[in-house]
């Protein structure tokens, strides 16, 4: 069932005892919350809602050794986040998940909403709120853009997910296709699909993955884009762009759901995947 609007934020109009109106105050004044940030840590601890954890399905350990199958569904992703990225069974196309809805970017160049009943084999997501927000200014390069994004992290050993906003006046992306099981994520995306844009713009959703954890996610920094218009996503590989409104917030909370298919109980999951992983995800040097 794919709803209408984006379910993430709703307006409450309710009353309560003076007594808590003050000790919520007193609160503000205490953490430098905004009340809209109080109510919703105060509600979302009281009733254990995650927030700024990040729940993952499956590794990226599992991608490079083909793992493509069937080990969640977009349903339960967004029980657990509003935000994140992904893929789809066979490897076939590129999830994006913003303000709720969820996306798939077809290596066609197409970007459809996607239902709750669609499986996938690797996401990874969580409840956004933004704890550091800043503008950036001529962003030349994708390695630009993650110099910038590294000076807003405190730590190179938390985990971060990161929303850019704004035009980007070049953007590179690319969408896998889909591949067997069992096909390497090297050999599966070696045949991609690659789009570029300019004056494009859009929203890029991801996630920072420190180097120590290359076995769980994408190390370094690894986002999606979607266009404003809702017509173009893909997995970022180059950009340049004037002004960007970056939002990021860092998390040391980490659930990770581990899939119970054949393919991933027999993968050889010990090895490192680490130039495996920078030559599927990054920028190819033809491209
Ligand atoms: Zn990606």
């Amino acid at each position: 069932m794919i709803q209408d609007e984006a379910p993430n934020l709703v307006s409450l109009d309710c009353k309560v005892p003076a007594g808590v109106w003050s000790a919520l105050r007193l609160r503000m004044e205490r953490t430098g919350e905004t009340l809209d940030q109080a109510v919703t840590s105060c509600l979302g601890e009281a009733l254990d809602v995650e927030r700024h954890s990040i729940f993952q399905v499956s590794t990226s350990g599992a991608l490079v050794q083909g793992v493509y199958q069937a080990a969640t569904t977009i349903g339960d992703v967004r029980q657990h986040g509003d935000f994140g990225l992904g893929t789809f069974v066979g490897l076939d196309g590129e999830g994006i998940l913003l303000d709720g809805l969820c996306y798939r970017a077809g290596s066609d160049g197409t970007l459809t909403r996607v239902p709750d009943s669609t499986p996938a084999p690797f996401w990874v997501a969580t409840r956004f709120y933004a704890d550091v927000e800043q503008h950036i200014l001529n962003v030349e390069s994708w390695e630009d853009l993650c110099s910038r994004l590294s000076a807003l992290r405190s730590s190179e050993n938390l985990l971060a997910a990161i929303r850019v906003e704004g035009v980007f006046d070049f953007i590179h992306i690319r969408v896998a296709c889909k591949a067997e099981a069992g096909t390497s994520l090297v050999d599966a995306t070696s045949h991609q699909a690659e789009f570029r844009f300019e004056n494009l713009t859009g929203t890029l959703v991801g996630f920072f993955t420190p180097a120590y954890a290359r076995t769980i996610n994408v190390p370094g920094y690894h986002l999606h884009l979607i266009s404003a218009d809702r017509l173009h996503g893909g997995h970022v590989l180059e950009i340049r762009a004037k002004s960007l409104k970056v939002s990021l917030h860092a998390t040391n909370d980490l659930h990770l759901v581990l899939p119970e298919n054949a393919a991933f109980l027999h993968a050889d999951l010990n090895t490192d995947p680490a130039a495996a992983l920078a030559q599927a995800e990054g920028a190819h040097p033809h491209g």
